[in-house]
């Protein structure tokens, strides 16, 4: 269902609308998108700029979840508060995580954006994004392209610098066709073929994410599983871990996920007792997907706000 009604909505959200962020009615028909980008990591739009998409778009619910930083939450807060604009925003971050030599994103959701644990874990995934650019430029150099680092940093300014940064420096030079080829080419890892310019980064493991996230208040979301090319058995593997670790969600709707997909993920919801979550991972307008498009849970799903009483 995309359309969500009023008693599926956790209090918290029912008081700041009756607080008057938003007129019920409004809510009630809006869409929930809780995985979403802006140009405080690797989308093309300020967080401003982001929320009045959502407003276009019917969204009533956005959480922002920007690689391993929360800094546009407070910029669009302030600007939602200052324009009484009728979206309920919900905190969030997508922390790349390593477990078993994949590269797992978990989304945190309705965490406290100042709480030590998260500003901790944000310093040391800073660090290490930093130290793989630097890694990443140096391989690029050698590939022919001595200035992808100095372009890849001016790109990502204050923000989270991140390999689509490298990637679109790569598509604007003309050095390579698609962002898809530069991953394909340079940046990329599929299985265990590293591409020339890939480099392994120092992610947290799971736990160390889950447990900043719960700290911190908040939820832990298992990103997009099917994006990872595991195998029927690693996918059993990695959510039995996730488990372990007592993270709460899955995704278990993405804008590309067919019916069939859902429907796994809710199985995996329900034998190992997850909630499950939505979100479009919107980065910058495009002719495919946009915000809330195309985003339902399956029947007989555990939303993952029912958690945020
Ligand atoms: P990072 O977290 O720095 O490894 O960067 C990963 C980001 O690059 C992802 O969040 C995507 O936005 C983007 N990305 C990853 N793979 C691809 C791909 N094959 N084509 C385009 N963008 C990609
Ligand atoms: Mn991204
Ligand atoms: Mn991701
Ligand atoms: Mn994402």
């Amino acid at each position: 269902m995309a359309l969500l009604s009023t008693i599926d909505f956790p209090p918290v959200i029912k008081t700041s609308i009756k607080k008057g962020i938003g007129k019920t009615e409004n809510f009630s028909h809006g869409r929930i998108d809780l995985h979403s980008h802006t140009h405080c990591s690797d989308g093309s739009l300020s967080p401003q700029t982001l929320i009045d998409r959502a407003v276009n778009y019917q969204i009533t619910v956005l959480a922002i979840t920007d690689h391993d930083t929360v800094a546009g939450f407070d910029i669009a807060q302030q600007y939602i508060t200052a324009e009484n604009i009728p979206i309920k925003l919900i905190s969030g971050m997508e922390i790349s995580t390593a477990w078993q030599g994949f590269e797992i994103h978990i989304v945190a959701l309705n965490i406290d954006v100042n709480h030590k644990a998260i500003k901790q874990l944000i310093i040391n995934q800073q660090q290490a994004r930093e130290d793989r650019a630097t890694a990443i430029g140096n391989k690029l150099t050698k590939c022919g392209f001595p200035n992808a680092y100095d372009d890849a940093k001016k790109m990502a300014a204050e923000g989270s610098i991140t390999r689509a940064h490298f990637a679109k420096v790569l598509l604007q030079q003309g050095h390579v066709s698609t962002m898809q080829k530069a991953f394909d080419q340079y940046l990329g890892k599929k299985g265990r073929i590293t591409q020339r310019a890939y480099v392994k980064p120092n992610w947290c493991s799971i736990d160390e994410a889950v447990k900043a996230i719960h700290a911190a208040g908040g939820t832990a979301v298992i990103a997009h599983p099917i994006r990872y090319d595991l195998t029927a058995k690693w996918l059993r593997r990695l959510i039995v871990h996730f488990k372990e670790c007592l993270g709460d969600a899955l995704e278990v709707s993405l804008p590309q996920m067919n019916p069939q997909q859902r429907q796994t993920m809710l199985n995996y919801c329900t034998e190992y007792d997850l909630h499950a979550s939505m979100g479009s991972d919107f980065h910058q307008p495009n002719k495919w997907s946009d915000l809330g498009r195309n985003l339902t849970l399956p029947d007989g799903a555990k939303p993952i706000w029912a958690l945020w009483d």
